[in-house]
């Protein structure tokens, strides 16, 4: 078993870390507030060679594994979780499945910042369930014609979506397709009825297709598979979460035990107290297992190794024990804490999202369960 990193995982670790450090972390609480954030940030980010790491080089990327993605993602999820959100290489991943034509207009502009792309999935009555798919793409010569509402879309601000809709709609998750859908695809609404919680960077919101017009190019892989890729496609995602949580959590673990360290009552530093130092110590403990978990998932998916159990591992618990992370550091900075003028409670709103979105803790806790007893023993 072997923990070191590369010299190039080190140096792009490095370059990941500057990046944060400089370009997010001084400005991610204002584009909360604003609810966006600079699009030339995102060319900045791709000059840098942090987006689309894995894309394989003859698509302009640097094709490196996605051990090494996920120290880019965690780097920069110090400086914003939010923005770290564009370098998952799962959005690229999913392009694979692209005809050669798209691959070749949409990978290198996803990697030099100048496109990004997001994921549409849930529907009103379709989240957890999420074959119970309702909008439906009907094939009309060379073109779909798509009907239905994605309600709850991640990065409204992208240029475009890998969309799942119904193809075949007798066979449940096996008449599901995935397709690039545009921004400017005609028939397409994009609004945001409400704001959320947290993650307002990266803004949620509704997609409405009315009779849109996807061309049949833009249909992704096989016609009815789309339901598999997007499952194989949350199985790395899973991880990268896990990574963008921890990412959050340790920035603000770090801040505290500077805090702790200065912050005096009872004419001593609170560090003094064990009521302070050990829940310092077990988030700590908790974030470093946390981390190789997530690791080895990328490490398993790498080596082509099965990861579905450790991947759904990731997703309950990691974005949990963050929370409860952020949750004491925001405790042990008393009201400053509370307050907007320090970045905690943004974090706790932005990381406690990821305990629903790409599924919920019950559901990855089935995964695990019918992984481990069975399906037919657990339903
Ligand atoms: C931060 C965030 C980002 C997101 N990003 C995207 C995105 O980019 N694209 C996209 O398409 N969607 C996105 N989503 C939507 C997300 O994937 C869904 O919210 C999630 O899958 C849960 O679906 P739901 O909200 O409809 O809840 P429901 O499915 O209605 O579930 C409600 C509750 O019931 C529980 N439950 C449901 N079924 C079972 C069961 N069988 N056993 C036990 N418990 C069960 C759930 O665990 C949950 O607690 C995002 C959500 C969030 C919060």
């Amino acid at each position: 078993m072997v923990f070191d990193l590369t010299d190039e995982q080190k140096s792009l670790q490095m370059k990941a870390r500057e990046f944060s450090r400089n370009e997010l972390l001084p400005h991610f609480t204002r584009w909360d507030r604003e609810s966006e954030f600079p699009r030339d940030l995102l060319r900045k980010m791709g000059e840098a060679g942090l987006l689309g790491s894995t894309v394989p080089e003859e698509y302009g990327g640097m094709g490196t594994d996605r051990v090494t993605n996920g120290l880019i993602v965690e780097e920069l999820a110090r400086g914003d979780s939010n923005l770290s959100l564009l370098a998952f290489g799962t959005l690229y991943e999913m392009l694979s499945f692209a005809p050669e034509e798209l691959k070749r207009e949409w990978a290198p502009k996803l990697v030099r910042g100048e496109r990004f792309l997001g994921i549409a999935l849930t529907e009103p009555q379709s989240g957890c369930d999420a074959a119970n798919v309702r909008t439906v793409a009907e094939r009309r010569g060379e073109i779909y014609i798509v009907n239905g509402v994605k309600n709850c879309v991640s990065i409204l601000n992208a240029d475009g979506w890998s969309l799942l809709a119904g193809t075949d709609r007798e066979s449940g998750a096996r008449g599901i397709s995935m397709f690039l859908l545009h921004r400017d695809t005609p028939g397409l609404t994009i609004s945001r009825p409400k704001s959320d919680l947290g993650g307002r960077a990266v803004p949620r919101g509704v997609l409405t297709l009315e009779d849109a017009r996807i061309p049949a190019g833009h249909l992704m892989g096989e016609e009815n598979c789309g339901f598999y890729y997007i499952m194989d496609a949350f199985d790395y995602n899973r991880a990268l979460i896990g990574l963008m949580c921890i990412g959050a959590a340790r920035q603000s673990l770090e801040e505290t035990i500077e805090y702790v360290r200065c912050r005096r009552s009872f004419g001593r530093a609170i560090s003094m107290n064990q009521g302070v130092s050990f829940p310092i110590a077990e988030a700590d403990t908790y974030l470093e297992l946390a981390r190789n978990l997530c690791f080895k998932v990328l490490w398993l998916r790498d080596n082509d190794l099965p990861h579905r159990r450790e991947t759904a591992m990731c997703k309950w618990w990691v974005p949990k024990i963050c929370v409860d992370v952020l949750h004491q550091c925001l405790l042990l900075h008393g009201h400053y804490g509370y307050s907007q003028d320090l970045p905690l409670e943004q974090r706790l709103r932005d990381v406690l999202g990821w305990e629903i979105g790409d599924g919920t803790a019950q559901i990855q806790k089935l995964i695990i369960a019918r992984e481990l007893i069975g399906r037919e023993f657990v339903g």
